[in-house]
């Protein structure tokens, strides 16, 4: 049983180790930018770290306790394949701490929910989500944090069908299982992160834009993962500000530190979020549909309902497109301050 643990380690970090390499070297820049968020170099200490741990796995030492010399326990191997000492060894606060994280992860393995749309007071929200196979790895939700302010994320696997769904529903369970304990979108990310970079399941990456909105204050504080910027359409100065990432995508990055940014809304102002199924789309010229023409569409359409502007997003990228079949998924999230 120990060495099946062991195999599936190993198979689990070598197509890890793969798709992050293959990333690094062939993404396009702008993609990697935007994914990395200029943290190349944390993604390289975590290819390392996968680098020894595979080397490990060859002389038989991974697992093995620096304190004891025993093996440590298989179900913290299970959810982290770094762990150097036994539970014997923890103290009482770290103990806690890791048996949290160890329910989370059966929580996270167990539950399939259904998606929501919320009421907010004074906001009109409008969503839209077609995945180009029968399961996306697009993903957009709305929920609660601790304080009753209202959460909203948006996110995108970096792969498709069965495996990339399945793993856009664990991500929801986390964060619905830890938004009611939190007031910090960048808590719940550097979470996730510390979560699922050790998870020997988890073998691509995900970017996640993360939002907590007050809508007393109309303030709206983000982490952007490493995903697509959402567009901010400013009614009064008719301006467009793109939320740009402050945090690499989850699962890259060993050392992720999640910044948090905080932007005022006025009556009538909007925000378009969106995955790369919407940008990334070609004509037959070979030209990216692209943010510049996502922003024009935002400022002509800005100032009808939300399920107008996305309605109007959506005909422009399918005549762009040359109303060819999808071939990444379409997920859209709108909100516009109604008053
Ligand atoms: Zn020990």
């Amino acid at each position: 049983m120990v060495t099946e643990l062991y195999q599936r380690i190993q198979e689990g970090l070598e197509e890890k180790q793969q798709e992050i390499t293959e990333f690094l070297q062939t993404a396009p820049e702008t993609e990697k930018e935007v994914c990395l968020c200029n943290e190349e170099n944390k993604v390289e200490e975590h290819l390392h770290i996968i680098e020894t741990s595979l080397e490990k796995i060859e002389e038989g030492t991974l697992g093995v306790c620096v304190v004891c010399h025993g093996y440590v326990d298989a179900q913290l191997l299970e959810m982290d394949y770094t762990a150097a000492v036994c539970l014997d060894h923890y103290s009482d606060e770290e103990r806690r701490r890791l048996e949290s994280e160890l329910e989370l992860s059966q929580v996270v393995q167990r539950a399939l929910l259904p998606q929501h749309m919320p009421t907010i007071r004074g906001v009109e929200v409008a969503a839209f989500s077609r995945p180009s196979e029968i399961i996306g790895g697009d993903y957009f939700d709305f929920f609660q944090f601790r304080d009753g302010t209202h959460g909203l994320v948006i996110a995108d696997v970096s792969g498709h069908g069965v495996a990339a769904g399945m793993l856009m529903s664990s991500l929801q369970t986390a964060i619905r299982t830890m938004a009611p304990d939190t007031d910090s979108p960048a808590e719940i990310l550097e979470r996730i992160n510390r979560f699922y970079i050790h998870n020997i399941h988890f073998t691509t990456f995900v970017t996640v834009f993360l939002a907590r909105f007050d809508p007393a204050t109309l303030m709206l504080t983000y982490v952007n993962a490493g995903h697509n910027p959402p567009a901010l359409r400013c009614r009064e100065s008719s301006t467009i500000h793109w939320l740009k990432p402050t945090a690499p995508a989850i699962g890259l990055a060993e050392d992720f530190h999640a910044r948090m940014e905080t932007i005022g809304f006025s009556q009538g102002d909007s925000l378009l979020l969106y995955t790369d199924g919407v940008t990334e789309v070609y004509n037959l010229s070979n030209e990216e549909f692209g943010q510049e023409r996502l922003a024009e569409l935002v400022h002509q359409h800005a100032d009808r309902t939300t399920p107008d502007l996305l309605q109007a997003v959506l005909r422009a990228v399918s005549t762009f497109g040359g109303d060819r079949p999808l071939v990444d998924d379409v997920t859209m999230v709108a909100l516009k301050i109604s008053g």
